[in-house]
């Protein structure tokens, strides 16, 4: 899994951090970021739904196939 995060799209939500807070987090602006070492989703499940759950569609999750 990767994760890629549009950060000139993100407005600052939180929803992605409230979904799954194992992969997303927030910088101290408030736009999101993911927590270091999950570039990769970490294997999370929830990395989907926040992805989902994001209302500007800031976040996507692709299958890395490497
Ligand atoms: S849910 Fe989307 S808009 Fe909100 S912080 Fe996360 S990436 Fe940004």
């Amino acid at each position: 899994m990767h994760i890629d995060i549009d950060t000139d799209r993100c407005i600052g939500a939180g929803q992605c951090a409230l979904a799954a807070p194992g992969v997303f987090t927030q910088d101290d602006d408030g736009f999101s970021t993911l927590v270091p070492g999950r570039e990769d989703g970490g294997g999370d499940p929830m990395a989907r739904v926040a992805a989902r759950a994001c209302p500007v569609g800031a976040i996507t999750v692709s299958e890395a196939d490497d």
